[in-house]
């Protein structure tokens, strides 16, 4: 077997000098645990969080810790009632190729019901982020104008979709000209705007003639900054993450641009909410029910991008970090 643990706490883009590959022993499971073998490993951007000694909403790991993963496994061996070889689950594994588990936290997955990836995906906790996100915090109503950032990526593709469904307008705002022209083209999004290119702000404004009501905010820096102004008046912004912030190790030059920003909450009567996914865990049932009607029907539709063995693990995430994937980032494991 093999695992991915973390060896020293990055300053900046995580390396390989801080995430470490090694052989280990196959484990063996003991009476009341299963050993899964891992299929699908989902690289999420807060798994950079659990990189840093600093204060977070989740327990920070420790040099010599295998790094934490959702991941869709087999199970090889059961000696835990209810689990036979051969059946499929999402676990928690982590950044390994064989785990084991007493059961806590795994959910059996059909094969017959869409491709197993997807339980990392649009149909996991990706798309629930954005399904609660959208919903509860953002609560649009038809008609109005929908910014979602990080456009093309695993939640946003959701969230601008979702938006969509429920008769807003939705503009995009991703980093590649590709990204862009997906959101539109293949996903239906209104507009979509390339925040590296000159003049990105003037661009996201005349995209957004009437204003912004709802910005998903997925990324912060330059992106935030240029939506803030649009905002219309009780305008609600879903603080959902701060990518471009992750591997910060200083605080951003000058000027201090929080009390006009402030100014703004103030004036424009904004609600800023943020929010973590597994909060709302009781919104579960409906989203697998609402979400999985919607893939049904093809009026969701999704991309994700799955990258081959594990020893490329650490290059993936350093391309979510800067924006390389195309969708939902997933490693394979192993077979399927
Ligand atoms: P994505 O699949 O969207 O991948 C990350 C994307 O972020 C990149 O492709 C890139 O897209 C963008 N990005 C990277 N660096 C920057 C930067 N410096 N400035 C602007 N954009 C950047 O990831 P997810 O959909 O999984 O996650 C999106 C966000 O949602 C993250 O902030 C994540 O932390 C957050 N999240 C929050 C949860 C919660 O419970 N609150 C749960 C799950 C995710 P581009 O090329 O367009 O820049």
């Amino acid at each position: 077997a093999r695992r991915i643990y973390l060896a020293a706490y990055p300053q900046g883009m995580p390396t390989t000098e801080h995430l470490k590959l090694e052989d280990i022993p196959l484990p063996v499971p003991a009476e009341g645990q299963v050993l899964l073998r891992v299929i699908y490993l989902s690289l999420d951007p807060y798994m950079r969080g659990r990189m840093s000694p600093t204060r977070s909403y989740a327990a920070h790991l420790h040099p010599g810790d295998t790094m934490v993963g959702g991941t869709v496994c087999e199970v090889m061996e059961s000696r835990l009632e209810g689990y036979a070889p051969g059946d499929f689950v999402l676990a928690g594994a982590g950044w390994q190729t064989h785990a084991l588990s007493d059961g806590t936290g795994l959910r059996k997955l059909d094969p017959a019901h869409g491709p197993l990836s997807a339980a990392l995906g649009v149909l996991g906790m990706p798309g629930f982020t954005a399904y609660v996100g959208l919903l509860e915090h953002g609560k649009p109503k038809p008609g109005e104008t929908i910014v979602v950032s990080a456009a093309s990526g695993a939640v946003g593709q959701a969230v601008g979709q979702i938006g969509r469904l429920l008769g807003c307008r939705v503009i995009g705002v991703a980093g590649a000209e590709d990204k862009c022209r997906y959101v539109t083209e293949t996903l239906g999004f209104d507009a979509a705007v390339n925040y590296r290119e000159d003049g990105f702000p003037e661009a996201l404004a005349a995209a957004c003639p009437d204003g912004v009501d709802i910005y998903f905010e997925n990324v912060g820096g330059p992106v935030f900054e240029a939506v803030l102004p649009l905002m219309n008046d009780f305008g609600r912004i879903p603080v959902c993450g701060r990518i471009a912030h992750y591997n910060d190790s200083a605080p951003p030059p000058g000027p201090d641009r929080l009390p006009a920003a402030m100014g703004l909450v103030l004036t424009r009567r904004l609600t800023f909410r943020g929010f973590l996914q597994f909060d709302h865990i009781e919104r579960m049932g409906d989203f697998l029910r609402e979400m999985g009607g919607w893939l049904a029907e093809g009026k969701v539709i999704y991309r994700e991008e799955i990258v081959d063995g594990l020893e490329n693990t650490v290059d993936a995430f350093q391309g979510l970090l800067t924006g390389r994937n195309r969708g939902k980032l997933v490693i394979r494991v192993g077979a399927d």
